[in-house]
């Protein structure tokens, strides 16, 4: 496997009005979707003009997550609106371009069509676009970052040693690309049990501190493995929106993605 040392810029619209942030991780099911739905409330309710482009061909759940299925977007001047939904943010998700429940299987230059007909879009007045990407380094985050590099990116891992090799080969493609870091955040870190009150530790402790004072970025913050954001996240109603110790951690998140 070759390292990517530098990766080429196609074109990015130099005098974009809109600030693009991508959430991305090495790998699967480390939270990332959860993590960019959440920050998307907690910029929200900070008072940012926040959208959503849902740019996971593999697992599209945004519009779950930010309840919103079945709804399409409409087009207009060959551009698509983004949907609104309860939550005041503007969303457009890999997902409504495909059919309900139909696998996602487009070659590189099909994906990367699909990502700039999300990005390219009337987003009105929005000027915080946050970019959900899929896992990993493949044809998606390639057309991202040429065709419309983003501003930062953000990176999340598990404390977990495996996904923190994986989350470094994403940090390396951000580097590669010139595309400036915000910082790591962990996820699934530490998991109260609702019986005996102990908390313990499934993927590891402090992993992904370590992993970022190593790699010389900022730590974001910890979010544990608790049962109620998978709960919320599955009904719709994003833990952000809560000023309980969760939605304090997200907006924590949040403030220090905009300073
Ligand atoms: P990814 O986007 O990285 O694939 P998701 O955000 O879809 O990951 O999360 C994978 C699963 O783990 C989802 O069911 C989600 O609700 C759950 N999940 C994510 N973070 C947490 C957490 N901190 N605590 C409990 N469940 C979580």
């Amino acid at each position: 496997v070759d390292e990517v040392d530098e990766i080429k810029i196609i074109q990015t619209s130099e005098k974009r009005p809109i600030t693009i942030i991508a959430v991305g991780s090495g790998k699967g099911g480390v939270g990332k979707s959860t993590l960019s739905a959440n920050l998307a409330i907690a910029l929200k309710r900070a008072g940012k003009n926040v959208g959503m482009v849902d740019a996971d061909i593999y697992g599209p759940s945004q519009p779950r997550l930010l309840n919103m299925e079945d709804e399409k977007p409409k087009a207009e001047d060959k551009k698509l609106i983004p949907v609104m939904n309860d939550f005041g943010i503007p969303m457009l998700s890999m997902g409504q371009l495909a059919k309900p429940g139909q696998a996602i299987a487009w070659r590189g230059p099909m994906a990367g069509n699909a990502l700039h007909q999300l990005i390219d879009a009337h987003w009105g007045d929005t000027d915080l676009l946050i970019v959900d990407l899929p896992p990993g380094t493949g044809d998606v985050q390639l057309s991202m970052v040429q065709k419309h590099k983003p501003d930062a990116a953000l990176i999340i891992s598990t404390p977990q040693d495996l996904a923190l090799i994986d989350a470094a080969r994403a940090i390396n493609f951000f580097d590669a690309a010139k595309v400036p870091i915000i910082g790591l955040v962990e996820n699934m870190a530490g998991y109260l049990c609702p019986h005996c009150g102990e908390v313990s530790d499934p993927f590891g402790k402090g992993g992904a501190e370590a992993a970022a004072d190593k790699m010389q970025l900022p730590f974001l913050g910890r979010i544990p493995l608790d049962m109620s954001i998978r709960m919320a996240s599955d009904d719709g109603t994003p833990p952000a929106l809560e000023d309980g110790p969760i939605g304090k951690g997200f907006a924590a998140i949040a403030h220090k993605v905009t300073t």
